[in-house]
């Protein structure tokens, strides 16, 4: 190779970006949707329930409620278990700000509960820190794709009467005990937004064993009605009552269609992105100072994010710099997540302060998220290595050739 070539290369590898997460959507999903906007349901039609039978089948749960979003889906959730005025649901400090927010709408209080250091996951002894005679719920969060102990926050929630809510949004496919996520709490809620594990472009789903709190959140998504127009149809009767308050989460047919076109691809993303993340990690147990999260014991890793945490110490340089520099090299390197009772909101609703949850603050201050999506290439990841290693000034090992 010429030496003006080599300079080529480099500046190549320098001009590519690399976004944090990305869609695949494939020929065959493509042509699913396209089949279904031909045909004459466009929403609260057939593909939904197709869509519902094929993700419960999945899960393993008996019941799964489609709905057009993943906050949608931990709203309905709340609905469902009667979170209402005067309740406090535990909600770890480390998550999007949805699973949160999701227990205002019901007029109810979140409370902010820490999170384990190593894995930054919601545990039964921070929860257990939070319970009052006002608790209702735990919202467990399976953050990154890693399950939650959820045989340990069932015991904690039947002890205590409680129920068991899981934000599933990020660990579609990850099991617990063998046992696949949707199947492992009360309640099991997913977003399908682009950068999750797969996606109806916006959309959510709720699982559970229970078919009154399925039928509940049927409503919910329906503005509260008794039965929705197919149901008159087949009843032959324009009749129906607003028993509760609902709203319009309806997810469409063709947003199903892409669903279930999505799904048996699933373990083979899942697959991919287990790679990439082995490939991360054996690079960084060489690098000081880069240290990824920990893994619980009986838990398989859905890996929608891939988490760093940087010792500032250790590195001489801190995760804001990191992160600059990394962007400047077009990686798109992100931050999950500011620890959501520090928002302004939550600080001005329910004075919220630093100080409440420590672990999850120190965290907010170290963590890194890299890029990880199926379609990512060896050739990338170690391209992100080399810039994270250079951010850090760490010394490199050479980019590897493709
Ligand atoms: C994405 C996400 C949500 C919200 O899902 P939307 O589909 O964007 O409404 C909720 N909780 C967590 C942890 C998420 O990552």
């Amino acid at each position: 190779m010429t030496i003006a070539n080599c300079k080529l290369q480099i500046e190549e590898e320098a001009a590519r970006k690399i976004p944090y997460g990305r869609q695949t959507v494939s020929e065959e999903d493509i042509q699913a949707v396209v089949d279904v906007l031909r045909g004459d349901w466009l929403t609260t039609g057939p593909t939904v329930e197709r869509f519902e039978r094929a993700f419960a089948r999945y899960t393993r749960a008996a019941e799964a409620v489609a709905v057009s979003s993943g906050t949608a889906a931990l709203h309905a959730a709340m609905f469902a278990i009667g979170i209402g005025p005067g309740d406090e649901v535990i909600v770890p400090a480390m998550t999007f700000a949805a699973t949160a927010n999701c227990v205002v709408f019901q007029g109810a209080t979140p409370l902010f509960a820490d999170v384990d250091p190593h894995t930054l996951l919601l545990g039964p002894a921070q929860a257990e820190a939070r319970i009052t005679p006002r608790t209702r719920a735990i919202a467990a969060v399976d953050y990154a794709g890693q399950p939650c102990d959820y045989a340990a926050l069932r015991t904690l929630a039947i002890e205590h009467g409680l129920a068991l809510v899981s934000d599933a949004s990020h660990s579609l496919g990850a099991c617990d005990g063998g046992s696949p996520v949707g199947s492992l709490a009360d309640l099991s809620t997913f977003s399908l937004h682009a950068v999750k594990p797969i996606t109806t472009g916006e959309g959510g789903m709720v699982t559970t064993n229970d078919p009154v709190l399925a039928e509940r959140m049927r409503r919910f998504r329906n503005h509260g009605f008794t039965a929705d127009h197919r149901q008159r149809a087949r009843a032959g009767s324009w009749f129906y009552e607003m028993t509760e308050l609902g709203y319009n989460y309806r997810l469409t047919d063709f947003q199903c269609a892409l669903g279930l076109s999505q799904l048996p691809q699933l373990d083979a993303r899942i697959a991919r992105r287990r790679e990439i993340a082995a490939r991360y990690d054996r690079a960084f147990a060489q690098l000081p100072g880069v240290e990824p999260l920990g893994l619980r014991q009986g838990a398989s890793h859905g890996r929608h994010l891939y988490v760093v945490r940087l010792d500032r110490d250790a590195l001489g340089v801190d995760r804001d710099r990191v992160f600059q520099r990394m962007r400047r090299a077009g990686i798109g390197v992100g931050v999950h997540y500011i620890p959501v009772h520090l928002h302004p909101f939550y600080r001005r609703r329910f004075a919220t302060a630093e100080g409440d949850c420590p672990v999850a603050e120190a965290a907010y201050d170290e963590i890194l998220s890299l890029p990880i999506f199926p379609a990512l290439t060896d050739r990338d990841v170690d391209w992100v290595i080399a810039c994270l290693s250079a951010a850090c000034g760490l010394a490199t090992r050479k980019p590897s050739n493709p």
